[in-house]
Order: C-alpha cells, then structure tokens, then sequence
C-alpha cells in the first residue's frame, strides 16, 4: 500500500457562497457601511473557504487566494507599484488606494457595453487602472502601469496576515503569490520601448523580503504562479524565470517553492519550467494532456510533480478512472512523497457548489461538478491512489455511471442535428454572389445615402426597464403587462430615431437579459443555473450558460419583436442576433466534442433564425461577433486554427441568405490589426467596430490590407458620458476617409448604447447624424 499523495486546490472562488462578497464591496463603495464591517465578511468568507477545505481534506490549503477585487491589485498593492496619479506616499497602501486603483476615484464612465474589458475608466477625477482579461478566460485583472524609474517596497502583508489570520484558525496553508514574471509580462508602461522585465531585480527584492516573513511566520511551501509559462517566451524572458527563481529559492532556507504554470501545455518552455531550482513543479494536464510523458522525463528527480487533473476551468464530472490510469503510473514511479494531485488550476474559474442548485434539470446536474464537488473527486482520486481503488469502489462507480450517462443521454445526442451537419458542404458558408453584386443587389433594394447612420442594437436599459424585467421574472407583473411595457419603449425608440434622421433602425433590445442569455434560453442544449456565479471582475460576477448538448433552435427567437418593430416604420430596421462564437466563448461549453464542432451547431441554429427574419421581410440582419477575438489561443501558432473555424462558423450562420439581403456584424475590441484578414473573410457586408477612444489608429491595419466590404468604425465613444460634438465625429470620419473610400464608410457608434444615459444618447446621436450630413454635403 502506497504513502497518502497530497491534494491541493490552488485557489478556490472568494465571492462567497451567496455572494456575500459583492454585497459587503457594494454597500461599502456607496458609503453604508464601514471597512470594517467589509474586512469582517472577508473573513468570514476566508474562514469558511479554509475550513470547508479543511473538512474534505485538502492537504494543501492555500492562502492568500482570497482577494477584494484582485489578486493582480493585490500583487500591486504588496510591491508598491501605485502610479503617481493616486497620491501615494508610500508605507501601507490603504483600502482607498487600493480601490481607487481599481475604479477610479470619482464618478467613473467605464459603462462599456455590458460586458467587461470593452473599455474602463474613462471618468472625471482619476482613472482606474487599465482592465484586461486574464490569460483566456472571462476573469478581467487590473493592469499594473509601471515607469522605467518604477521602485518597489513592501507596501502590504497580506500574503503573511492571511497565513496567519489561517493559523489562528488552526489551519496551516500554503501561501499563493502571483509570480514575479509573469506580474512583470502583464504590466504595461508608458514608454514603449522599454521591457518592464529590466525591473526584475528590484521586484525580487520585496519577493524575498515576503518569503522571508512567511518562512518566519511557519509557512514550509508557497505557491508561486507562473501563468506566463503557457505562453510565447522570449529567449530573455525564459532568462528572467532562471534568474528570477535562482535568487527566491535561497530567499529563505526551508520554505519551499511550488511553481505553478497552467492554462496550456508548457511546450517549448518545458525545459525552462524543469530546470528551475525549485522544489515542485505544478502542470496542466488537462489544456495538457499530450504533455505527460515530457513533463515525467523532463523534470528533476528530487522535485514533486503536481498533476493538474481536474478540469479548473469547466463544470463536467471528469473522467476519474480515466485519470487514475494515467497517473498510477506516476505514482509507482516517483514515490507518493513526489507526487500531488491538483486542478489544472485555480478553482477560481468555476461556480461554488452544485448543492445551491436546487431546480436544475436533474439529467444535466448529475453530470456536472463545481469547486466543492471537484475537491470531492480530488480526494478521491487521492485515496484511491493512497489506499488503492478498492477502498473508493463506490464513488468510481457513480463517477463512471455519470460519464456513460452523459455519454448515451438522447438530451445530448441530436440525430438531426448531427445528420445536418454531417450533410453541408463547402456552398453552405458561401454566400451566393460576390461582395460586388451583393451590393448592387443590396443598394438597389435599400436606397441609403451615402454614410448612412446606425446605431449598434440596444439602447439605455433604464431602472424602469430592469425593475420591469425583475418584477415580470418575480411573477409581480404579468408576461402580457411586460410584453405591453417593452412594446411602449420599443415604439418610443423607433419613433425618436425616424425623428432624429438615422437612417438603419434597430428596435433598442429592451427585452433581452444579456446578448448571449437571451438566445442561450431559448437553444436546445443549454441551461442555465441560479447560483453558479463565477467572478467576472471585481464585485462584477456573471452566470455563463451551460451548453451540455447538442444544439438547435426549436423556434423562432426575434422574429416577433422584429416585425413589430418593423411594422412602426418605413425605414429599415436590422434584425439583431448574436453570432455562434461569441455564444460560444461566454458560456461553459462540453467538453466530450471539439469546440468547434459545438461552434457548428450553434451557427446552425443561429442559421435558422436568419432565414426566418428574412423570410419576415428583414433587409438587414446584424450577427454581433463581440467575442471572436477573446477566443484566441494563447499560443500564435494556435491561432490560424481557430480562426478558420471560427470565420467558418460566422459564415455558416450568415450565408444562407439571397444577395439583396444584407448582413452587418459589430465587434467591440479595439486590437484587431493581427487579425484583420480573418475579420475579412468572414464576409459581412456591413461590419462596425471600435475606434473612436484611438481617434482611427486602429484604421492603420488598412494602410497594407484594403478592406473590401462597408465598414463603420466607430465614432461615437459609448465608454464614456461625454456627448461628442458633430466637430469631432466628421474629424474622426475624415480620419477614416484617409484610409477607406467614401462608398464603404457608415457612421455609427462604437458599440451599443445599453449602458448609457438616454440624455447621453439622445444629443450624441443627434451629433452623429449632424456630422454624417455634414459629410454627404462635402463629398
Ligand atoms: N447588439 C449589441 C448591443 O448593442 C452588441 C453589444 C456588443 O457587441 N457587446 O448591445
Ligand atoms: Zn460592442
């Protein structure tokens, strides 16, 4: 009988169960309460986080996990990297500073369009931070902004109070940092040319000084995260790793470093990852499977391997005698001392407890696994390979009973859908005619202006508008008074934009929830939960969609509101969908078929509700691909891949249409320089997109590639209450007339209006019409 092997969990979520975080955050930031009632529900929430690890029997609890807003912010506030704007003087960074870092310090204007990394802190006093994506997922981090005189110092101790705050509770974790490498690759300076790595040695020091406190304060490991391993490195930032743990390895004799890398195979960073001095090496093996054998023969004999088996990042049920035969092996060969069992990464990624949902479908819910539940099969796994599988016969049963479940369910399996699929060729992504005769077509039916106005799809969501949606849900008003409510706000918009002279219409998505839930609910193949809320970014957290099977569209989704708002005017109104990849990338998506595939069915369904707007009479059918970017791998030479499907994916939902119907898409990212050809081949005749905040920069990708279909970029910026003046907007269109021809150029906003202000809008879009006019005068 084999040794116990370690568990650990590498992060769990620090939202709390019922969300207690967001409530104490918000109720602090509007003033109702105090910092200390906020540090108390932190750490009741840390407390029951440590101890509920505690009870199923993590062997390596970590600490420091937990965050306010987030943990990048907090490797900010630990090294002192405060920008001068937020009149720092140095010693502790207080809870002021630290969240004026994160939201800015006044009113800020960071509405964006609903969805987070779309534009932040464009407000009066001072600004945020910069907010991005982390890596790949849907978590947002804040920017740290270095200067190439940056100094760092010790300027907060949470990693050691929370090691300690845990040790009071008769708990001993195992601290996790986020690497200085990696800190360092995701901060950005003001110059340019300068590499923030060049500040490595004066960020190791405080690194040090940490360990050292931790190592006095009784901690034997660390986690260190080093993300950045999963993706393109440098030769000089593969040197940075050598040198950097070279120096935190001695940093303090007897606390032990356990490197962690996840979100991707390591690749041609493995050797670097191997050869480190440090005493574990934690890898991903689920993102990399293939990766075993290479780790095993690449890692130092003497260092503890943590196996990254449970998916971090989705919500099944694994496989558990699937990865029991992987890792036996491992086991046997390494000696369970040198050998830990983990997530691929941080549990942060995945809602809290499937226990809270007590109405979901109860096929699907069998099927699937939340942190709680996937600490449950880590422990597993860990006694079984401890005790041998004959001491956990029963739960390898139900785990085993759940896969083939799931595997045979008729829910997940669609023969129509896969017969169809099976069925399409090449013509299927094809549109009929060419770009040229599509707009002859397209012209002759729709006689526009040149530059002619739109808007991109939704307008404010007031607190009329939302408190009517929660009171319909909350059965307090009636489906009929609702649907009477929506279609008074439809009409009132359509009305006010005939008023105003745009000339595209859209019917302002009053009735939609979120661009993606809406159309989610009404797919076979998905579902939706009532408490798996996952953090988004700060108090923000958000319930992604399941797709669990195979997808179609039972019935018509817009058709309705579209011919309604319609029928209110003679002017054309845009049919408004969501297109399949942006489904794709916000939800939690199956993980027993390539995403591709699940990609190709949802463009199907999306398909169908094309064909039935036009078959209404729609002239103009926008598919909104805010998402395609995101989906980028992190890997470059990934990339190509999952353009081609992804492109593949727009087209199949938007060709099946005749020549004179014209289909617009809007994408609401403002780095699409690298990808701009793929954007080109998805073929749209009419694509929106951002650029006003860059005042056109972003047109530069037109200097080597000419653009060939119609084109609005953006002139109006929706991330911010500013009205712009009609000066402005036919200064930045006559940017834009620099680098495309008059007869492609429409005049619209960055991207929907549903966060902002109807008195922002209102004179806004009176503005860009004006502007636009001003241009038709001049050409
Ligand atoms: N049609 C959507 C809207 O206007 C598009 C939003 C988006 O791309 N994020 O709200
Ligand atoms: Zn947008």
């Amino acid at each position: 009988m084999n040794a116990t092997v370690s568990f650990a969990t590498l992060g769990v979520p620090r939202i709390g169960r019922r969300r207690e975080l967001k409530k104490a955050l918000e109720s602090y930031w509007s003033g109702q309460s105090s910092a200390d009632d906020l540090e108390k529900t932190a750490r009741e929430i840390r407390a029951a986080n440590w101890r509920e690890q505690a009870a199923l029997g993590v062997t390596r609890i970590p600490s420091n996990d937990f965050s306010l807003y987030d943990h990048v912010l907090d490797t900010c506030a630990m090294v002192g990297a405060v920008p001068p704007r937020y009149g720092w003087r140095g010693g502790r960074v207080s809870l002021d500073t630290y969240f004026a870092m994160a939201r800015g310090s006044e009113s800020r204007g960071d509405a964006g369009c609903g969805h987070p990394g779309h534009g932040h802190g464009h407000g009066e006093g001072v600004g945020a931070l910069e907010m991005t994506k982390w890596f790949d997922t849907n978590y947002h981090f804040m920017v740290p902004e270095l200067s190439d005189d940056q100094r760092f110092a010790l300027s907060s101790t949470k990693p050691v109070d929370h090691f300690e705050e845990a040790k009071a509770l008769g708990i001993h974790t195992r601290p996790a940092l986020l690497g200085p490498v990696t800190f360092l690759k995701l901060a950005k300076t003001d110059d340019a040319g300068f590499d923030p790595l060049a500040l490595l040695p004066g960020l190791l020091a405080v690194y040090e000084d940490v360990l050292r406190r931790l190592a006095a304060a009784g901690a034997d490991w660390v986690q260190i995260d080093e993300p950045a391993l999963a993706l393109d490195l440098l030769p000089n930032e593969r040197d940075a790793l050598r040198f950097a743990y070279d120096r935190l390895v001695g940093a303090a004799p007897g606390l032990k470093i356990m490197l962690a890398t996840y979100f991707g195979p390591l690749g041609d960073n493995l050797g670097t990852a191997a050869s480190l001095p440090v005493a574990g090496l934690h890898v991903d093996l689920v993102r990399g499977a293939d990766e075993l054998p290479h780790v095993l023969a690449a890692a130092r004999s003497d260092a503890v391997l943590s196996l990254g088996v449970i998916d971090g990042r989705n919500v099944w049920r694994a496989d558990l005698g699937a990865i029991l035969d992987r890792i036996e092996p491992v086991v046997t060969a390494r000696g369970a001392g040198l050998v830990e069992i983990a997530p691929s990464c941080s549990l942060l990624h995945v809602p809290i407890d499937l226990d809270l949902e007590d109405a979901l479908d109860v096929d699907v819910k069998g099927w699937l696994a939340f942190a709680v539940q996937k600490i449950g099969e880590l422990s597993v796994l860990s006694r079984a390979l401890g005790e041998g599988r004959e001491s956990v016969a029963e739960e390898l049963g139900a785990a085993q009973a759940a896969i083939e479940a799931r595997r045979a369910s008729p829910r997940v399996n669609d023969t129509g859908v896969r017969a169809r699929i099976a069925g399409l060729d090449a013509s299927a992504a094809r549109r009929k005619g060419a770009f040229a005769e599509r707009r002859k077509a397209q012209a002759g039916r729709l006689s526009l202006p040149a530059f002619p106005t739109t808007t991109i799809g939704s307008f404010p969501q007031t607190s009329e508008v939302r408190k009517a949606r929660s009171a319909n849900a909350k059965g307090a008003l009636s489906s009929a008074d609702y649907e009477a409510f929506l279609r008074e706000e439809t009409e009132r918009a359509v009305r006010w934009q005939e008023e105003i002279g745009l000339d595209v219409l859209v019917h302002g998505e009053f009735e939609r929830n979120d661009m993606v839930q809406y159309f989610g609910e009404q797919l076979s193949g998905f579902v939706f939960t009532k408490h798996a809320w996952v953090q988004s970014y700060g108090s923000r957290y958000v319930r992604p969609p399941i797709v669990f099977g195979d997808v179609s569209r039972p019935e018509p989704m817009t058709v309705a509101w579209w011919r309604y708002a319609q029928s209110l005017t003679t002017k054309p109104m845009k049919g408004m969908l969501t297109g399949p990849v942006t489904i794709l990338n916000w939800s939690f998506v199956r993980d027993d078929q390539p995403r591709a595939e699940t990609c190709r069915q949802i463009a199907l369904a999306i398909r169908d509700e094309v064909a039935d707007l036009e078959a209404a009479g729609a002239a103009m059918i926008q598919i909104d691909e805010a998402a395609l970017r995101e989906g980028l791998p992190l890997r470059r030479r990934d990339w190509a891949a999952y353009l081609d499907w992804a492109v593949e994916c727009f087209r199949l939902c938007s060709s099946g249409v005749a020549d004179e119907t014209q289909i617009h898409t809007h994408m609401c990212y403002s780095e699409f320089n690298d990808i701009i050809e793929a954007i080109g081949a998805m073929d749209a005749d009419v694509i929106s997109i951002e650029t006003s905040r860059s005042r056109m920069e972003l047109l530069g990708a037109f200097e080597t590639y000419k653009y060939p279909n119609e084109i609005g970029p953006g002139v109006y910026d929706i991330h911010s209450p500013r009205v712009p003046a009609t000066q402005e907007m036919t200064d930045l269109l006559k940017l834009a007339l620099a680098r495309l021809s008059a007869g492609q150029i429409w005049v619209n906003p960055d991207c929907g209006l549903k966060t902002r202000k109807w008195d922002e809008v209102r004179p806004a879009l009176v503005n860009m019409v004006a502007a636009a006019k001003e241009l038709r005068a001049s050409a």
